[in-house]
């Protein structure tokens, strides 16, 4: 069986004032034992993989900022990734890094273990806008981490972009697509901003303190990221989502696609086909866990068949590929058309899906609303 795996370093220079990610600024203290302790967790787990016949089709190293540990223990996680897990000889290893916190070193670490994906957060190529939003780097360090990668070696590069930030204009936005185009990389994420309950940001758009576009701006940028990257040689192949020839990322593409996957570390979840498990998002009570050689699921939940129908379909749908019938019927012994009928006509005739040559995919109206399509999936 080929799975996915997720490593979670739930740590960051600073906190961003949108994020509601586990990661945790200040707590260098913890990150040598944390390290210590995620190795251990992946050597055990991934010593018993081998033996019973898993192999590993990607891996993401995310969280937080995994590029904000130190050089050595970089070194010391991602000798053990590579000592432990059973990778396939075509498997993509990403990680995830903030241009603040790389360096020649710390990029030749990574690639020399097998790192073979860079994610870096670039967000905006604005420096007004990235310290409204409490970024550590500023544009210009974007452009340097991109030169940097290339020059130690990487050939699959990803930035992640956001619209629809606080004080962001149309204008500025289509000046950070155009300038991650010109970059030239592989992929780019271009996400809208959410505002998470109890965040800062939350907090200064109550007082006044800032402002978010309009929702006409707000929808322009949106249809931008839609026409302009396609119009520069990216697919659309997810909602938010874009990439060059053959450079989907496949770790994502495995979690719409339903497939299982293991998670290591703080907060980290796991799902193998069945049930889906978190670990403790406390990293203290994570390090004492496997130190003493308990599990570190702090909640386990079995699915219903209806959640695993619904999950799968929403899933899909992210995709502009949109559902595989046949692999719906194979796995579920179940046909997609019939068991949806009536959710299917009603987005259909709300505009949100459309039946097409290649199956039932969301519309350009339902890539923009598509929690709204998701929504009416679940049980
Ligand atoms: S760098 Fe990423 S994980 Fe860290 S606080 Fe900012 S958004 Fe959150």
């Amino acid at each position: 069986m080929k799975i996915a795996v997720y490593i979670h370093i739930p740590f960051c220079q600073q906190k961003c004032c949108y994020c509601d990610f586990v990661s945790y600024a200040g707590a260098q203290a913890l990150q040598q034992p944390y390290i210590a302790a995620l190795c251990r967790e992946i050597a055990g787990r991934g010593g018993v993989f081998a033996k019973i016949g898993i192999t590993i089709n990607s891996i993401f190293v995310g969280g937080g900022t995994p590029t904000c540990l130190s050089a050595t223990l970089l070194s010391e996680l991602f000798t053990c990734i590579k000592q432990s897990l059973p990778l396939t000889a075509t498997a993509e290893w990403s990680v995830e890094a903030n241009p603040g916190t790389v360096d020649e070193r710390k990029l030749t670490i990574l690639l020399e273990a097998g790192v073979n994906r860079l994610s870096l957060g670039v967000q905006a190529f604005d420096d007004r806008l990235l310290h409204t939003i409490g970024r550590i780097h500023r544009s210009v360090e974007a452009v340097q981490a991109v030169r940097l990668a290339r020059q130690v070696g990487f050939t699959n590069l990803n930035l992640d972009l956001m619209h629809g930030l606080p004080g962001q204009t149309l204008a500025a936005y289509q000046e950070s697509l155009a300038t991650a185009v010109e970059l030239g990389v592989e992929h780019i994420s271009a996400y809208s901003l959410i505002v998470e309950e109890d965040t800062p940001l939350a907090g200064q758009l109550e007082r006044g303190e800032l402002r978010l576009p309009d929702e006409e701006t707000d929808s322009a940028m949106f249809e931008l990221s839609h026409d302009y990257l396609p119009a520069h040689g990216y697919e659309h192949y997810e909602i938010s989502n874009y990439a060059r020839a053959s450079k989907r990322c496949q770790h994502n593409l495995a979690y719409w696609q339903y497939q299982p996957y293991v998670g290591f570390g703080a907060a980290a979840c796991s799902f193998d086909g069945k049930v889906r498990a978190t670990n403790t998002a406390d990293v203290q009570q994570y390090i004492e866990q496997i130190a003493g050689g308990q599990s570190p699921v702090a909640d386990s939940e079995e699915l219903s068949r209806e959640t695993m129908l619904a999950e799968y379909t929403f899933l899909a749908l992210r995709t502009t590929d949109g559902v595989n019938e046949t692999d719906f019927a194979t796995r579920f012994s179940i046909d997609f058309r019939a068991y949806y009928r009536n959710i299917l006509t009603n987005l259909m005739e709300e505009g949100l899906i459309a039946d097409t040559a290649k199956g039932i995919r969301l519309t350009r109206q339902g890539l923009r609303f598509g929690n709204r399509v998701f929504a009416s999936f679940l049980p």
